[in-house]
């Protein structure tokens, strides 16, 4: 049996830094990945699909040619394979870095193949049993395949398998709208597939407020995506030339009929073939591994980050999560998830980037709260640029003034928000943002203008 202070399961966000941290500090490390190195980010999720969101707004810009002063000379045609090769090339570059860092760390160990528990402190792999004070499990998670009606009958994609994909499909039918399938949606549409999405729920992105939503739904609809609401008892057959997918929608034909379908509803953890029951760590109903504040599952020694801890669905919490554990390791720097602001962004054009409360949040906590609204139609920036869907809004404290909540649904949404996040991250007022001189012009400088726009959040919407 090998030994080693530590082992790390699985090269996502958070077990390659994690190991180069121990290995930096003269300790003994092992990793194992038993697929692509880098993990979903690097390999299926953010990385690859930004770089084809890059490439498709590409497209969308030399279609809009003539509203800015040139001739796209015919058509605009879109090659697949060379999107692919963009893609693959982006990715594979940190694909390759990730395992060339994770090689060329000195005390570090790098293993490939499928990591189970064997006990609290072992691991088994391939035909190897290793051991180690602390276990740290990285392994992420996959796309969800719900048990609908005929998903047996017929072939449908994922995130995973559409990074393969080299063709332009006739009718993408896009199951989920969510974060993952609307960028899917509105990449494929303007690459120049007719695109159908299909949602279960009442509106996109449910647990946004309902203002967002239907501003997502707008950008969505003005390209041509098709959008079918209220889609109860999703079935899958398999028809010429294609999936029928049926849905008892209130409004709309029953069956809509894609040349492809595209899975999207949501992701579950790669926990239940880690041998988690011989270790004697708790997972909840869902899988997912419960860890406390400090990322520590119920057994000492052993941890879990990143997805599979259900603590956050992002690389930059995966990532906080290696800060949280590597500075209560090495510098007795108590710092805690509950010590984190929720931030993401949506990446169709224009993003939306969010952080904070929602304000159906903070009307279900009761707080006096002041808000503000403000079009993007009426930021020079977004004018200038001709990308003005969307609008910019903020929740505040009525009594401390701290910024509670913001969406910022616009160009450049995903990088402004930011300036709000850093502000409340200080717990410092609103009225920071006001008196501060911003640079002319961006779409940050009229956050003070915004601001100066607040009025009661009204308890009812
Ligand atoms: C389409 C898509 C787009 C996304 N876009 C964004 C975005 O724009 N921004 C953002 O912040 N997030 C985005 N995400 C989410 C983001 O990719 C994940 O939150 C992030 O990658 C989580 O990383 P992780 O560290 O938890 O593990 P992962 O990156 O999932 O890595 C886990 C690794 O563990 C390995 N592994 C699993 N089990 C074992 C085992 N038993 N033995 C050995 N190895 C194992 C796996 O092979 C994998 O390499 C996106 C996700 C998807 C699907």
């Amino acid at each position: 049996m090998k030994h080693f202070d530590a082992i790390i399961i699985g090269t996502g966000q958070a077990g390659p830094s994690l190991a180069a941290r121990f290995a930096g500090a003269g300790k003994t490390v092992a990793i194992i990945e038993r697929h692509k190195f880098g993990g979903t980010c690097v390999n299926t999720g953010c990385i690859p699909t930004k770089t084809m969101v890059a490439s498709a707004y590409a497209v969308h810009v030399a279609r809009r040619g003539a509203e800015y002063g040139f001739a796209a000379n015919g058509d605009v045609r879109v090659d697949m394979k060379r999107v692919k090769a963009r893609k693959d090339a982006v990715s594979g570059r940190s694909n390759r870095g990730v395992e060339d860092w994770l090689r060329g760390l000195k005390n570090c160990t790098v293993l490939q193949g499928h990591a189970r528990f064997q006990s609290p402190n072992t691991v088994a792999l391939n035909d190897e049993v290793l051991e180690a004070d602390k276990i740290f499990i990285n392994v992420g998670g996959r796309a969800s395949v719900p048990e609908m009606p005929g998903i047996d009958d017929v072939s449908f994609l994922t995130n995973s398998s559409m990074m393969d994909v080299d063709f332009l499909p006739k009718h993408l039918v896009i199951v989920g709208g969510s974060y993952v399938g609307l960028e899917f949606g509105q990449m494929y549409r303007r690459f120049g597939s007719e695109v159908t999405i299909v949602e279960m729920g009442p509106r996109l992105i449910g647990r946004e407020d309902e203002d967002v939503s239907q501003g997502v739904r707008e950008i969505l609809e003005a390209e041509g995506i098709q959008i079918r609401l209220n889609a109860k008892c999703i079935s899958l057959a398999k028809c010429d030339g294609g999936v029928a997918v049926h849905v008892d929608c209130e409004d709309g034909p029953p069956d809509v009929f894609g040349t492809r379908v595209l899975l999207a509803v949501g992701r579950i953890p790669n926990t239940s073939d880690l041998g988690l029951d011989k270790a004697g760590v708790a997972t909840d109903d869902r899988g997912y591994i419960i860890v406390d504040d400090q990322l520590q599952t119920n057994v000492a020694g052993i941890w879990a980050l990143g997805d599979c801890n259900g603590r956050g669905a992002f690389t930059h919490t995966s990532y906080n999560d290696y800060e949280i554990v590597a500075d209560n390791l090495f510098n007795a720097d108590h710092r805690r998830v509950s010590d984190r602001i929720l931030a993401y962004a949506l990446y169709i054009d224009p993003p939306l980037g969010r952080c904070g409360m929602t304000d159906a949040e903070i009307r279900k906590s009761g707080r006096p709260a002041l808000t503000t609204k403000y079009p993007m139609s009426r930021v020079g920036r977004a004018f200038e640029k001709g990308e003005t869907q969307g609008f910019m809004k903020i929740c505040v404290d009525a009594k401390t003034k701290q910024i509670l909540g913001a969406a910022i649904l616009g160009v450049g949404g995903d990088e402004v928000i930011h300036v709000l996040l850093d502000v409340m991250y200080a717990k410092v007022p609103y009225t920071v943002i006001e008196r501060a001189m911003h640079i002319h012009p961006t779409v940050a400088e009229y956050l003070p203008t915004v601001l100066s726009k607040l009025e009661p959040l009204r308890r009812r919407q």
